[in-house]
This record gives structure tokens, sequence and C-alpha cells, in this order.
């Protein structure tokens, strides 16, 4: 697995609002029990979900602020075939 790029965080939780998922050009963003997650081997880094997120909770992950570093390991666990709840919003 690559390292991590763009990661959603905290205040996405119970928000849901989907912007994000509006304008991913390859989809790659999915819906978690709480919050949404971000798929790191599908992902295009191309940074076009961070300016569209009302809550701003899309980071850069060299950006990602300390409190919010159990992120880095939420996304690309839930990206998992194995993960459960992961169900796709495309
Ligand atoms: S736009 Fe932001 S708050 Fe809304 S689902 Fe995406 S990451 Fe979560
Ligand atoms: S950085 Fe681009 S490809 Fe990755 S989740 Fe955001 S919009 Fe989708």
């Amino acid at each position: 697995m690559r390292t991590v790029t763009y990661v959603i965080a905290q205040p996405c939780v119970d928000v849901k609002a989907q912007a994000c998922v509006e304008v991913c050009p390859v989809k790659c963003i999915y819906q978690g029990d709480r919050c949404l997650y971000i798929h790191p081997d599908e992902c295009l880094d191309c940074g076009t979900c961070e300016p569209v997120c009302p809550t701003e909770a899309i980071y850069l992950d060299l950006e990602l602020p300390e409190e919010w570093f159990d992120y880095l390991k939420y996304n690309p666990a839930f990206s998992l075939p194995s993960a459960p709840s992961v169900t796709s919003i495309s």
C-alpha cells in the first residue's frame, strides 16, 4: 500500500455533505458509518476535493493537524477489502 496523500479527517464526522464526492474525477471517496474516506490507491492526488469541503475536513497528509493523525490510518484501513461497512457512493 502506498503512502496516503489526501485524507479526510474529523470535521467530516456526522456531516457527510458529500460535496467532495461530486467533484472527485475517479469516485474514490467512500462512505463509512460516520464519515467518508479516500481510497489511497485510487486517489489521483489531484486536490480537487480539498477546496469544496465546507468543513475543511480534507488535508494533504503533510498538512494534517497533529490531533487528527489517526485519520492517516483510518482512510487506508477503510479501503481494505475486508472492511465491513465500506459502501461505494459513486
Ligand atoms: S465535503 Fe467534506 S464534510 Fe462533506 S463529505 Fe466530503 S469530506 Fe466530509
Ligand atoms: S484528491 Fe482528487 S482523486 Fe483524490 S479524492 Fe480528492 S478529488 Fe478524488
